[in-house]
Formats: C-alpha cells, sequence, structure tokens
C-alpha cells in the first residue's frame, strides 16, 4: 500500500492543481481539510520558509509526511513585489479580485513592454514535522501582466498572467495545459523526481 501524504494547503485552487498532478504518480495523497488542520501563519519572508511552516504544521496535526506549497507573483515593475504576500497584497482577508485589482492600479502607468512578471512556486515534503533535512524544489513560469481580466480558468492572478508563446493568459488554459507549463507544475515534477528514491 502506497504511503499517505498530508497536501499542506487550505487554498483549494492548488489542491485542484497539486491533486491532479499527484494523482499520476503511486502517492497517496490527502488533503489537509480532512484532518480539520486550519491555516497557519506565514511569518517567513521566503518561499521556502512559508513552505516549511505549512509542511511542518500538517505533519505535526496529522502524523502523516506533508507537501507544501508556498507561490506567488513576482513583477518586474514593482522590484518583484507581491512576492510572498500576492495572497494578501490588497489587504489580511484580500479575495483574488482585489488582489488583482490593486495590482491594475499599480501598473496603470506601466506600458505593455515592461510588464514582464514571473510565477514562482517552492514545494517541500517533510517526512515528518522534525525533519531535518526536507526536500525542497522550485519553479519558476514567465509572463507579462494583461491591462484587463482575461479567461476565467485557475485562480489567483490567472486572468491577468499573459503568455507570449501561447497567446493567451493562464486563465484561457485548460487545467491540463497549466499544469504542464506552471510553476507549480515544474517545482512538482523536480519533487516527485527527489522523491521516488526516498518512499517504498
Ligand atoms: P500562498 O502560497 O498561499 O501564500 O499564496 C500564493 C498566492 O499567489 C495565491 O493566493 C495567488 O494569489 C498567487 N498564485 C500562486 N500560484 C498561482 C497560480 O498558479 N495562478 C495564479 N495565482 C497564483
Amino acid at each position: 500500500m502506497s504511503q499517505k501524504i498530508v497536501l499542506a494547503t487550505g487554498n483549494q485552487g492548488k489542491v485542484n492543481e497539486l491533486s491532479k498532478m499527484l494523482s499520476a504518480f503511486n502517492l497517496n495523497v490527502v488533503a489537509q481539510s480532512e484532518f480539520a488542520i486550519g491555516e497557519v501563519a506565514e511569518t517567513g519572508t521566503t518561499f521556502v520558509e512559508n513552505a516549511i511552516i505549512k509542511a511542518r504544521h500538517a505533519a505535526r496535526i496529522s502524523g502523516l509526511p506533508a507537501i507544501a506549497d508556498d507561490s506567488g507573483l513576482a513583477v518586474d515593475a514593482l522590484g518583484g513585489a507581491p512576492g510572498v504576500y500576492s495572497a494578501r497584497f490588497a489587504g489580511d482577508n484580500a479575495t483574488d479580485k482585489d488582489n488583482i485589482n490593486k495590482l491594475l492600479v499599480d501598473l496603470k502607468d506601466v506600458p505593455e513592454g515592461q510588464r514582464q512578471a514571473r510565477f514562482l512556486c517552492v514545494l517541500v515534503y517533510l517526512r515528518h514535522a522534525d525533519d531535518p533535512t526536507p526536500l525542497i524544489c522550485q519553479g519558476e513560469w514567465h509572463g507579462a501582466i494583461t491591462a484587463k481580466i482575461i479567461g476565467t480558468n485557475g485562480f489567483g492572478y490567472d486572468p491577468v498572467f499573459w503568455l507570449r508563446e501561447q497567446n493567451c493568459s493562464s486563465a484561457q488554459l485548460s487545467p491540463e495545459q497549466k499544469n504542464q507549463l506552471s510553476h507549480r507544475g515544474k517545482a512538482l515534477a523536480l519533487l516527485v523526481k527527489a522523491m521516488e528514491s526516498q518512499i517504498a
């Protein structure tokens, strides 16, 4: 029987993407909601710190190994913001719509050729809550911020993330297409490879 692993995120968009991608591997992944594990304060200043905080919290409560994701958007014209603050860019209880509106307002005077941005994702695997050698993998996805919302798929900043090669926003990709191209998809491919040698 395959090892049970808890997925340490309460973000439904991430649960959908990660569980879909992980279902291709022989891993028995359970969402943290099944253990009534609540959110933990993301007090780190890096994606790595925050991913470890989330994985450790879920592993501690569930008694299982845990995978956590910390991710965000880095916009060149904003000096890399919102970065680790992507989920709360417009305030502590901001919705995706609030965050997108703030981003579009902040970039309103930035011309088309200067709106480059990257999605970043760090994935962490902890064998147990006190694992001193977590597996850590990261992925990047390059694009540009649009002037308005385009597309309805995905979550977060997907409707304003323009992909030049695909000539569409990431919210116009199917879930399968997004998983193949995205920062999360890239980080997960690396993590699964690293885990394969660790899990019987
Ligand atoms: P956190 O990792 O829970 O701190 O939140 C990351 C935030 O970054 C999300 O709430 C989204 O706003 C944004 N984000 C991360 N990955 C994606 C993505 O794949 N698409 C759109 N937005 C994303």
